[in-house]
């Protein structure tokens, strides 16, 4: 059996703590390797390398430190194949999604090398008689991110290409279910030059989440996963003085309009429900067609799309729509809430309950399911299924459809399918979402705009990467400064006031 390892101080590091947890293949439902659950003493360690290698990377300017990351994205795209293969074999997802994962990170990267202009910071020539202000945008020193299992590469890379950019070390507790990865990009980073203790992979669980929330030396926290825990982190981290930003579920709305092309929609429908199992915080999970009309014609058009799905293991290569879920916990979990939503009244028109992929009957494989007449009050609807489940909730008129996107709890992200441009202005300016698609199904933005939520779904100020990650990233100083040749008169003892 394959044992993982922590990454620390520019190398592999057996764990210590005697704990470990199983990584399986989710595709055989077999175990593959087991990762150390690090205590909170090897937190510790991590923490001291960092403090230490801090000040002098810190120190490096700018554009060398920007370098790194050029070099890096070559090498990103040398390994490709490879860290896709890594990554559908611990997580599930079919390989050209698995290198999309790492191309969403990657451009993050290359955002990134423009550090030297993000951190220029702003100057005031002669704020006062001889005064000169400036501010700086400085490093933080040693930061920490705490990441979830469905995008092992993109999300990792989110939060320490832009920390490591900014000239402070970053120490990335990656999810226990597909560590290899981030592993394998802490191994490239320094192929690429970055000195040793800057980045580095400390695997666990809770106990060491909490080590690292309560640790005196680690000044911010970036997390991504489930609400609960974010909400936990968030105020954990904040009680203890730091800087936190934390990114939790979703449950995103698709509004359809009676005037949308109905084939558009349901082909981005599916795409956006089932791709990657529906294992995306941006996924769709809930359609609501406008009118009875509407909701007929796009169940129509949905019935046979789905039914055409094909799910196997990534090892298929192209010929898969998508593959298993993560774990036998989140397959028993999505099983729990179809039947739910089958016992408090709603319509399954499409049944994957009964699917069997032959060869694979161990993975974690979870046939396609489509729910019609899904109210508000259904569980099916309240919670995050995180599973390849798409609710149709009928509303009946624009209004209604609107309101439910707004009540519900979590704000994420949304998008409206119409041919109405005043529709879909109004929807774009009232709706209290972060992240919207006008006839585009899943709106993440590029690396130089920012990714976040709303409500329940975002806990902190700042979104990740774009400028947003540079802010969260450092600390602005602001230096007023004049020379000797401005006291020449003598001191001054009232507070001095602009003219
Ligand atoms: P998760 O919350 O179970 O785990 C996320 C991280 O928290 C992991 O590193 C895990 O080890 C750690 N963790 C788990 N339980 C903990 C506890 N009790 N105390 C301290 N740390 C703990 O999430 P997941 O299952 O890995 O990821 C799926 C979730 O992430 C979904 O809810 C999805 O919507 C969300 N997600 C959100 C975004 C976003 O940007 N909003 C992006 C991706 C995923």
């Amino acid at each position: 059996m394959q044992e993982l390892t922590h990454y620390l101080d520019g190398g592999h590091v057996k764990g210590t703590s005697g704990r470990f947890a199983d990584v399986m293949n989710p595709a055989t439902g077999e175990v593959q390797a087991q990762v150390p659950l690090a205590s909170s003493a090897e937190v510790d360690k991590a923490v001291q390398i960092a403090a230490a290698a801090q000040p002098a990377w810190a120190a490096t300017n700018p554009q060398r430190r920007a370098r790194v990351l050029m070099k890096f994205v070559d090498l990103l795209n040398r390994d490709m194949d490879k860290l896709a293969e890594a990554l559908s074999r611990e997580h599930g997802k079919t390989l050209p999604d698995a290198a999309g994962d790492v191309q969403r990170g990657l451009e993050v990267v290359e955002y990134c090398i423009g550090a030297p202009q993000m951190l220029k910071g702003e100057f005031t020539d002669s704020a006062g008689p001889g005064i000169d202000m400036y501010s700086m945008r400085q490093p933080l020193g040693v930061t920490a991110g705490i990441t979830p299992f469905n995008f092992p590469a993109m999300i990792p890379m989110w939060m320490f290409a832009p920390a490591i950019a900014c000239g402070n070390a970053f120490i990335l507790k990656p999810s226990e279910r597909d560590p290899s990865v981030p592993l394998m990009l802490a191994e490239l980073m320094e192929e690429a030059g970055l000195p040793k203790g800057i980045l580095q992979v400390v695997n666990g669980d809770k106990e060491a989440v909490d080590a690292i929330l309560h640790h005196q030396v680690i000044q911010s926290i970036g997390f991504v996963g489930s609400t609960p825990i974010a909400e936990y982190i968030y105020a954990t981290g904040c009680a203890n003085g730091k800087r936190v930003q934390c990114f939790g579920g979703a449950k995103n709305h698709m509004i359809i309009m009676p005037d949308a092309d109905m084939d558009q929609a349901a082909d981005a429908l599916v795409g956006a429900g089932y791709g990657a199992a529906g294992e995306r915080c941006m996924a769709i999970s809930v359609a609501v067609p406008v009118g009875d009309e509407t909701a007929d014609r796009l169940i129509e058009k949905l019935v046979p799309r789905i039914e055409k799905l094909k799910v196997g293991p990534y090892t298929a290569g192209n010929d898969v729509d998508y593959g298993p879920v993560v774990t036998a916990a989140a397959k028993a979990n999505i099983e729990r809430l179809v039947q739910s939503g089958v016992d408090q009244g709603a319509k399954l028109v499409v049944d994957g309950r009964d699917f069997k992929l032959q060869g694979y009957e161990d993975g974690f494989f979870v046939g396609p399911h489509l729910f019609d007449h899904v109210t508000k009050d259904m569980d099916i609807y309240k919670h995050e299924i995180f599973g390849p489940v798409l609710s149709t909730v009928r509303a009946q008129s624009y209004e209604e459809a609107i309101g439910l996107a707004m009540d519900h709890e979590y704000g994420n992200g949304t998008a409206i399918f119409t041919r109405d441009g005043d529709a879909a202005r109004d929807f774009a300016n009232r709706i209290n979402i972060g992240m919207v698609g006008i006839n585009v199904p899943i709106p993440v933005p590029l690396a130089y705009h920012t990714f976040g939520g709303w409500k329940k779904s975002v806990f902190g100020d700042l979104n990740q990467h774009g400028p947003d990650a540079f802010k969260f990233y450092t600390r602005t100083k602001t230096v007023t400064a004049r020379w000797p040749s401005g006291i020449k008169e003598g001191g001054e003892f009232s507070i001095p006031v602009m003219e």
